[in-house]
């Protein structure tokens, strides 16, 4: 908790353009460029990745980016009342849920957590590469998004990140 009070405390202090810019978004509202939809995995923050800043991402984050009702109504909101044309589905490499979806030898988990590793382990069938299944786990996002008819047409982006490299890779 201290480093939570003491972080704020720091950005509050710190000499840059975020105090005009949280101003102008406060006052003008938010009209992102994108929406991203990844892993809740804190190697992956998609502002630092994509050098992004206050007012530019509109983000939804999981474990293992899996999407259900309100991921999907998140997005629906983003693209339908904000206006953002561009929603990306972006997997990255070591991803924990989907290893615990590809573990064959570890005990399931149970409860929201177990619905979670089985909606991943549904997506990858039988394939046991673990950047495949990252792959195959993005693609099954995309098309539980797909099934919004509000989400038919805009334009919905796959990719990878690497969280050693930090590239991202379009697929
Ligand atoms: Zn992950």
């Amino acid at each position: 908790m201290e480093k939570l009070i003491d972080g704020n405390l720091d950005y509050l202090s710190a000499d840059d353009i975020y105090a005009a810019v949280r101003e102008d978004t406060a006052v003008n509202g938010q009209k992102p460029y994108a929406v991203i939809v990844t892993c809740s995995d804190s190697r992956v923050p998609p502002e630092h990745i994509f050098s992004a800043g206050i007012g530019e991402l509109f983000v939804v984050r999981t474990a293992g980016n899996v999407i259900g009702d309100f991921e999907r109504g998140t997005v629906e909101y983003a693209v339908g009342h904000l206006g953002v044309p561009l929603v990306v589905v972006m997997g990255h490499t070591h991803c924990g849920a989907v290893g615990a979806a590809l573990d064959t030898h570890g005990e399931a988990p149970q409860g929201s957590l177990g619905k979670l590793v089985t909606e991943i382990k549904t997506a990858i069938g039988g394939e046991r590469d673990e950047l495949n299944a990252v792959k195959l786990n993005v693609r099954n996002s995309v098309a539980r998004l797909r099934e919004s008819a509000e989400l038919r047409e805009v334009q919905i982006a796959a990719a990878v990140y690497d969280i050693a490299s930090g590239k991202v890779e379009w697929l």
